[in-house]
């Protein structure tokens, strides 16, 4: 807490990552919450830190074998969820509906990389894959949850997945920064309607956390298949953060998307919570 947060500002050591993740506690007590994209990496993370805040948890994604081992290590539950499909989306919000009675919290989380390149090849065929997972996807979830909670009478808080590339361009793919601008502009105009119904929706913007999908586009990007996540970590480091070297963790963004989707964020919505080391607002620090 205060101590650690002092210890860090007094320039005693290096700032750590997140390591005090599963002493906050009792955020989310009795909310039911789901997570997309929530079998590894950001999503699996925040998964265990809502759990450990009393959250019931539902874990929607495609890679059936981790969700479900990590949905069971929980307390929580597993549903087979592609987010480009509609129909998907909508029945996982009604396994959580049918659960508990409930859904108080969506982490509109899951997202893929694209394949980099010039705008003068752009495959078109590429991009609209790409979009239906991370903007359809992101709508989708949105739309159905939105549903529940406005049916609930208690409102709701929802949080998306964007990306520091929806703030710079040049970080990511075309269609990827594409994407990652679409979700915050759903964002912030759901916001702008479901307010009136206790409904916040907010988005985080992580950058240079190294998830097998930012290490996948790492080895491919530099050609290196085998390069770890240590190393990318490191590269992060150097040139993505202003805080000493540090890079990110899921973990940071996990506490996040907690923050939002607590009541303690109970007054914020339409916000873009920027997770980024300080990178988008300060880069130019780092030549
Ligand atoms: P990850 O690849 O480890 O996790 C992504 C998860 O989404 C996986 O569990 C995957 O199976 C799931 N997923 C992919 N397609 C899906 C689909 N069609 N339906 C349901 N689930 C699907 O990567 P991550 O870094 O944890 O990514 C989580 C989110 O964070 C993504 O939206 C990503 O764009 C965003 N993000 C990540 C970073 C970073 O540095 N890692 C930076 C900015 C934004």
């Amino acid at each position: 807490g205060w101590a650690r947060a002092q210890t860090g500002l007094n320039g005693l050591g290096p700032p750590q990552a997140t390591s005090h993740f599963y002493t906050v506690k009792n955020r989310l007590t009795g909310k039911v919450a789901l997570i997309t994209g929530g079998a590894r990496g950001i999503g699996a993370a925040t998964a265990k830190l809502f759990a450990g805040n009393g959250a019931h948890v539902v874990i929607a994604d495609i890679l059936d074998e981790l969700g479900t081992t990590l949905a069971d290590s929980i307390g929580g539950r597993y549903v087979h969820c592609d987010v480009a499909k509609e129909a998907d989306m909508e029945s996982a919000v009604q396994l959580a509906l049918m659960w508990k009675g409930h859904l108080d919290i969506l982490f509109n989380n899951a997202g893929i990389g694209g394949p980099t390149g010039s705008i003068t090849n752009l495959k078109m065929d590429h991009m609209t894959a790409l979009l239906a997972i991370n903007m359809n996807g992101i709508v989708h979830g949105i739309k159905h949850a939105a549903r529940a909670m406005i049916k609930g009478g208690k409102g709701g808080s929802i949080i998306c997945t964007s990306s520091s590339a929806a703030i710079m361009g040049g970080l990511a793919s075309h269609a990827y920064t594409l994407s990652k601008e679409a979700v915050l502009g759903i964002a912030r105009s759901s916001a702008c309607e479901l307010g009136i119904h206790g409904i916040r929706v907010n988005c985080v913007s992580p950058h240079g956390v190294p998830t097998e999908m930012l290490v996948s586009a790492y080895q491919t990007f530099l050609g290196k298949m085998d390069l770890s996540p240590e190393e990318v970590s490191k590269t992060v480091g150097k040139k993505g953060s202003l805080l000493r070297g540090r890079s990110g963790s899921v973990e940071d963004v996990a506490h996040a998307a907690l923050f939002l989707a607590s009541d303690d964020a109970g007054f914020i919505t339409a916000h873009n919570l920027v997770v980024d080391g300080g990178y988008t607002s300060g880069c130019s620090q780092m030549s």
